[in-house]
């Protein structure tokens, strides 16, 4: 019987190297099509990049990013119900109304590297997840958290940068409130077959305030309070949304850039 077990517990671990190896020589296949160094092979195309942020002045954005906010309107952005967005834009940031309900954008999107910046109120008030909370939720379903976490306990997945209810951030990288932070995200969303069986379920990758605090996790499916439910078949591209969540959380400079084909 003992015999047995280890047997079956070698074959198993030999499994497991082998379904490890074909994953890993799958990440790192290149495209055949081309030989090394192919004069032949297009070039990228060209953009101009952005510039960084400093806490008096937004950063302009890659030339190639879609702009969601430039500081003027929220022409980009409406309620879920398809009515204008009722968030305050003052000073070339938009700030949460309370009460007025999560606000997303006009187009959709699936892939992205996404750029936002958030300030929560100054002062601060309340404390554990009343306090300086919104959201940035993925496709409208999956939500990188926006929370004042500065000298705040709260849960741990459930702070700045968490994947809310799944992914603590690696470190806590939060600014004090009132200044201005930075949540740059890589997402891929997840793939689901004709039947709506899931094939491929949704990553992402977090930079907060220039710091790696989500390194390209797995989500179990959308994010919720006190549960993980489950993935559900969507379109490849649903509207982003940000969070109401009663406090007057400020945005500014936010932009968008679709990841086609060649990178997902
Ligand atoms: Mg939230």
């Amino acid at each position: 019987m003992r015999n047995r077990t280890e047997t079956a517990s070698r074959l198993l671990a030999a499994v497991a190297l082998v379904v490890g190896m074909a994953a890993s020589s799958l990440a790192g296949q290149v495209d055949s099509k081309w030989g090394i160094h192919d004069v032949n092979r297009p070039r990228p195309p060209i953009i101009t990049p952005g510039t960084a942020s400093t806490q008096d002045q937004p950063g302009r954005p890659p030339s190639d990013a879609i702009v969601l906010f430039d500081g003027k309107d929220l022409s980009q952005w409406q309620t879920p119900k398809g009515e204008p967005a009722k968030w305050k834009v003052e000073n070339g940031c938009f700030e949460v109304v309370a009460g007025s309900g999560d606000i997303q954008t006009r187009q959709a999107f699936g892939d992205c590297q996404l750029h936002v910046e958030w300030a929560a109120p100054d002062p601060p008030r309340g404390k554990d997840q009343d306090r300086g909370n919104s959201g940035v939720y993925l496709m409208g379903l999956y939500e990188v958290q926006v929370l004042d976490s500065y000298n705040n306990e709260t849960y741990a997945d459930g702070q700045a940068a968490a994947v809310y209810g799944q992914y603590p951030p690696l470190v806590n990288a939060v600014r004090p409130p009132g200044q201005w932070q930075t949540h740059d995200i890589i997402f891929h969303g997840p793939r689901f077959a004709a039947d709506g069986q899931l094939l491929r379920r949704a990553r992402v990758t977090v930079v907060h305030n220039g710091v790696l605090v989500q390194d390209n996790v797995e989500l179990s499916g959308p994010t919720a309070h006190k549960q993980r439910p489950p993935y559900r078949a969507h379109r490849e591209k649903l509207p982003l949304l940000l969070q109401d969540h009663s406090h007057p959380v400020r945005y500014r400079n936010i932009w968008i850039r679709e990841l086609g084909a060649a990178n997902q």
